[in-house]
């Protein structure tokens, strides 16, 4: 069998540019090791989490918020096994929903694990261990990430898990001890602490999601702390193992104080890493990173010709639609075409509640690079359409060039952050000045009047406060 594309790995990157590449009219397979397509956003990863998520926040809201509604009721409980099976359900509907698009696109499928022969020839080994060979003109790595661990833990996916488990675990836990204060830690802690999981977080850094702009984390860490939270900073843990049937996890402080926690569970969320295993990458001579990540060029190709890679796998950072752009990026290059990908306005979203979202430069980064820039910021509080829905938690700030007055960064943390971050991409996208973005028109009231009032504050204009 002889394609023109083949991809490896069926997640957001490869399915994309599997679509894009058959829509350019070439001739396209996908190879998945899995039974279901999607990879990881699909099976264990954005999807199964946002909707434990949206299925946590319910219960949560029922139990804290809808008595001052005027909603009264009895007794609230949660069937914990209902809520998993929903999820399996929206993860099913998803799985169907990709193979319907590969179906319609004329993508091959094939199921098996890819390895490099030569640089255009594949071989395929079936769960059954049978064996073909797949000849292309390119071939495009999609494998994505697994999660990490860190020296001194091993992961039983029994009581020492990583979010793939918490996803599908059968029990509630009581209690549960959670590495790492990024963003699966946020999103997965709320998700058990909303349902009466005692969560304990402890976080290396000195700050919660710290890879983004460090006022978020601050905020974040007041809300998590609401839900019943507890969250340890400048905490490195070294180790966690069984102790009867509860996990102690040890490690220290910053102040090199040894600290000492047990939990009926442990949650590792201390990121992914790329994954490469089983593609023979080696035998071609595919080059990559300290970090493992296949290093690529400006093409998104390898150091072999014909061979690319996208998404997890490669450097930048690990986010769905991060991936999505590559792969139809790729796709239009190997049509020949000029797309471009503006890495600095890819937005990252938490989907805490409040939400928390950023896109463009964060002030730590602006000061690092001794940008001059000015600060407009607006507090949800001052926001009526927060006040109608009691979501008065968090703010909208904007980060503008103090001479151009173009907008640099928008960070927030605050009700339906991840809708209003599309916005500020557009505003960033199109180079707008904080003065054009708060010229326009927002509907009233809603929470995008943040943005106007964040940006007119960039020149002590704000009406609302
Ligand atoms: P993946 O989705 O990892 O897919 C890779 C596929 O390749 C897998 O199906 C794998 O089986 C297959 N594969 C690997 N090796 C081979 C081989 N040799 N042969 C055949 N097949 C192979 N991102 C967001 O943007 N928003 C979110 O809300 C979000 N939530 C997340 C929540 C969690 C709990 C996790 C873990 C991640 C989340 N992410 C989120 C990150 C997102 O899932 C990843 O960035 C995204 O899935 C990466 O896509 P990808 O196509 O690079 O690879
Ligand atoms: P992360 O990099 O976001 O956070 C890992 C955290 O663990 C860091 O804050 C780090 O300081 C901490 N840490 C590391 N070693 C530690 C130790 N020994 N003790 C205590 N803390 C330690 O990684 P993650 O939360 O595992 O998420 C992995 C990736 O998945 C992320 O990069 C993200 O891109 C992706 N993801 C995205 C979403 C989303 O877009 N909403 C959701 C979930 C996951």
């Amino acid at each position: 069998m002889k394609y023109d594309v083949v991809v490896i790995g069926s997640g957001p990157g490869g399915c994309v540019c599997a679509i894009r590449c058959a829509q350019l009219g070439m001739k396209t397979a996908i190879v998945e090791k899995y039974d279901v397509l999607g990879g990881t956003c699909t099976n264990v990863g954005c999807i199964p989490s946002k909707t434990v998520l949206d299925s946590s926040e319910h219960f949560y809201n029922a139990n804290t918020l809808f008595e001052e509604h005027g909603i009264e009721m009895d007794f609230v409980s949660l069937n914990f096994k209902k809520m998993m099976e929903r999820k399996e359900d929206v993860v099913d509907q998803n799985n169907r929903g990709v193979a319907y698009l590969m179906k319609k696109n004329k993508i091959a499928i094939h199921k098996a694990t890819a390895s490099f022969k030569d640089s255009h020839t594949l071989v395929l080994t079936a769960d059954d261990g049978s064996i073909t060979e797949i000849s292309t003109s390119h071939t495009v790595i999609a494998t994505g990430s697994k999660p990490n661990t860190i020296p001194g833990i091993s992961i039983d996916k029994k009581r020492i898990i990583t979010s793939t488990e918490a996803l599908s675990l059968k029990e509630l836990p009581k209690s549960m001890i959670v590495i790492g204060g990024g963003i699966i830690g946020a999103e997965m802690g709320s998700v058990f602490a909303r349902i009466g999981t005692e969560v304990t977080i402890l976080e290396y850094s000195d700050g919660l999601i710290p890879t983004m702009d460090r006022e978020l984390g601050k905020n974040l860490r007041r809300v998590l702390r609401k839900t019943g939270i507890t969250v340890h900073l400048g905490y490195k843990v070294e180790t966690a193992q069984m102790v009867g049937d509860n996990v102690n996890v040890t490690g220290k402080n910053k102040k090199s104080q040894p600290f000492d926690f047990t939990a009926d569970y442990c949650l590792v969320a201390t990121g992914r890493k790329p994954y490469t295993k089983d593609l023979g990458l080696e035998k071609i001579g595919v080059q990559l990173d300290g970090g493992g990540r296949v290093i690529t060029d400006e093409n998104l190709q390898t150091n072999i010709e014909g061979v690319y890679a996208i998404g997890d796998v490669v450097k930048g950072p690990m986010l769905a639609h991060k991936a999505m752009e590559e792969g139809v990026y790729l796709a239009e290059k190997l049509d020949g075409q000029k797309p471009f990908i503006n890495y600095n306005k890819i937005p990252s979203v938490v989907y805490t509640w409040p939400e928390v979202a950023g896109v463009g430069s964060t002030e730590e980064l602006l000061k690092e690079e001794g940008v001059n820039y000015r600060v407009g910021k607006f507090p949800f509080k001052a926001s009526s359409r927060a006040r109608v829905s009691m979501d008065t938690e968090g703010f909208l700030k904007v980060l503008a060039d103090k001479e151009t007055d173009e907008i640099l960064g928008i960070h927030v943390i605050g009700a339906r952050a991840a809708d209003i971050i599309a916005t500020a991409v557009t505003a960033m996208e199109y180079r707008a000045t904080a003065e054009e973005q708060a010229d326009m028109s927002y509907a009233h009231p809603t929470f995008m009047e943040a943005l106007k009032n964040a940006c007119l504050d960039v020149h002590g204009r704000a009406v609302d406060m």
